[in-house]
């Protein structure tokens, strides 16, 4: 049987990792800070652990027998929407730095064959609307928006150093959004399509909803069945280097609002207020990972359908319990 470890299985997009492991038939042990937020982890073992510290690094890579396990899939950071990359750059710096520095040399050195980092398409620069797809290659020279763009640029130079001294085969997706159920909705981490999800669930049809900026800023959201299996075919690939993986639609966050309220069956009107936005435009070429055979399957008003019920039974929840939302 194989065996993986996940970091940050206690999160969204690890949690939905785990699942599909299970359903490949590994072993997996899932390691966090937290337990999952929404409901109970599927790994067979779950060690609540901060991978900050080398010694808990150097611990999860192991089996009971003294092997090291057959993957490492690191998705552990701190981490949230733009709300909090803006507000907690020192934090998303030291922490997620930190937790990348320990997790590559413990897995290198322990013989981990196969290591994941995940990335982001935060480690490119701004784009202009109508720009042509922007390849792997053209992150550098770098110009990021953002210490998160900056910190993932460095942890994937950092594994794939460790990958050239310790013949670990590294294999790095650049995420673009992410969205689904089980994922944070709420308290300052949200993104903007839970975040969107959460505020047309509480707006009366016909009311307001808030957006931050004026609603035009370009990006793609890749629903997390998507994401998940492009992690597995990537993992599994002789892809070295980094890989873009993302939805190729391409919609403006008015026409995001539109389409969660659409499948809300509200009206609603968007209410400009001020916020950080972000980069203006998002357009990367998917060529690297459509050659392993990856496709989206999920276009965005399919991936809604699956997101905006779960965020809604959330607010009803949390409503009916009386907390404030
Ligand atoms: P998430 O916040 O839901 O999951 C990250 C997990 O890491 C959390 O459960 C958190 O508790 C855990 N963690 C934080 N500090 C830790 C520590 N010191 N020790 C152990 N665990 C710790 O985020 P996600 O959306 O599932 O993202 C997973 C990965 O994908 C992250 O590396 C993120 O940067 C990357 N990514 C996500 C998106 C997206 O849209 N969700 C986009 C680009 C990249």
């Amino acid at each position: 049987m194989r065996t993986a470890v996940v970091c940050g299985a206690g999160g969204f997009i690890g949690g939905h990792l785990v699942e599909r492991l299970k359903r490949e038939g590994y072993w997996v042990r899932g390691v966090d800070i937290k337990r999952p937020e929404f409901r109970r982890s599927a790994a067979d073992e779950f060690l609540k652990l901060d991978l900050r510290m080398p010694r808990n690094c150097a611990r999860v890579v192991y089996l009971l027998d003294g092997r090291p396990v057959d993957e490492v899939y690191q998705l552990a950071a701190d981490m949230g929407g733009m709300g909090f990359i803006h507000s907690a750059e020192c934090e998303i710096m030291h922490n997620s730095m930190l937790i990348n520095v320990h997790m590559t040399d413990a897995a290198a050195r322990a013989g981990v064959p196969r290591y994941f980092f995940s990335s982001s398409v935060c480690v490119y620069r701004d784009m202009k609307p109508g720009e042509p797809e922007m390849r792997e290659e053209e992150a550098i020279p770098a110009h990021p928006d953002n210490e998160y763009g900056w910190e993932k640029l460095y942890s994937e130079r950092m594994a794939q150093a460790y990958g050239r001294r310790f013949g670990m085969k590294v294999r790095i997706a650049r995420f673009q959004n992410c969205y689904g159920p089980y994922g944070t909705w709420r308290g300052g981490r949200e993104k903007a399509p839970a975040a969107l999800c959460r505020k047309v669930a509480l707006a009366a049809d016909g009311g307001e909803v808030e957006i931050w900026g004026d609603g035009s800023a370009v990006r793609s959201y890749t629903y997390v069945d998507d994401m998940v299996d492009g992690i597995f075919r990537l993992m599994h690939s002789d892809l070295e280097g980094a890989v873009n993986i993302g939805c190729p639609q391409y919609v403006t966050v008015l026409e995001l609002l539109e389409c969660i309220a659409s499948v809300a069956g509200k009206k609603v009107v968007p209410k400009s207020v001020p916020g950080p936005v972000g980069v203006q435009s998002r357009n990367f070429s998917n060529e690297r990972i459509y050659s392993i055979g990856w496709r989206s399957q999920f276009d965005l008003r399919r991936g809604i359908e699956q997101t905006y019920p779960w965020i809604a039974e959330q607010v009803r929840l949390a409503l009916r319990r009386g907390e404030t939302l």
